[in-house]
């Protein structure tokens, strides 16, 4: 009945945010059900998965980042968080529970809706026009095809996001990339965004990536890769 238009699963307990957002949703041209709690939100993606989530992070049972940790555990499916605090953000990432976007309370509903299109089209399987490509530098090994990162034979788990912020920086060798350009080349914003989102999963990537990550900040510009470095094997050799 509802044609090929995408679903969304709105999960927010506040009822009047909830109905606001849905009927922004629908006249952008989804169709939209709700959740009004951790454990409805769970019911409902395990019974028909949505194309996307719009969860909210307060919840009255279990909270957001759960929902959120729970469901990456059988599934892909993009999911924008929304909170209330500015600093949760930062929490968000930090815990890794794998949100594709975050946004702060309160906000635009076409910001809303431009990010939504934004996840969507990322998601879907031709999300990267360089299928099967490998990028190696030093003892990292990225294989942007199966979207795999290992340092050395360990491999690194990367959230979507740090993924594809790392690949883009090592596609551009040699070129300094600014915030504004991450941003919309990573994240997809045709608007001004929160350039912190940026800083924020480059430190993830450094974090996980430990010796082995390439990023160099580029101060009052944005990022760049260094030089690549001789590998363990390479330098055992030599
Ligand atoms: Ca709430």
């Amino acid at each position: 009945m509802n044609g090929n238009t995408p679903t969304i699963l709105v999960v927010e307990d506040e009822s009047s945010i909830a109905s606001f957002v849905s009927l922004y949703l629908k006249n952008a041209g989804y169709t939209v059900k709700t959740a009004a709690s951790g454990s409805e939100a769970l019911a409902q993606v395990a019974e028909r998965e949505p194309a996307l989530i719009v969860l909210d992070l307060m919840l009255p049972d279990i909270d957001g980042i759960e929902v959120c940790r729970r469901i990456r555990q059988e599934s892909d499916v993009p999911i924008l968080m929304l909170t209330a605090r500015d600093e949760d953000i930062d929490k968000i990432i930090g815990l890794e529970v794998g949100a594709d976007d975050y946004l702060t309370k309160p906000f635009n509903p076409r910001e809303l809706v431009a990010r939504i299109k934004s996840v969507l089209r990322r998601a879907t399987p031709d999300r990267r026009e360089h299928d099967n490509e490998e990028i190696w530098h030093g003892d990292l090994h990225v294989d942007s095809g199966r979207r795999e990162v290992k340092v050395g034979d360990e491999e690194i788990q990367l959230a979507p996001k740090e993924f594809d912020l790392l690949w883009e920086l090592l596609d551009h060798r040699g070129l300094v990339l600014t915030r504004d350009q991450l941003l919309e080349r990573v994240w997809g914003y045709t608007f001004a965004g929160d350039t912190r989102t940026v800083d924020v999963h480059v430190r993830q990537v450094r974090r996980k990536l430990g010796d082995a990550s390439p990023i160099v900040t580029v101060w009052g510009v944005g990022y760049k890769v260094s030089p690549a470095p001789q590998s363990q094997k390479e330098a055992a050799a030599s």
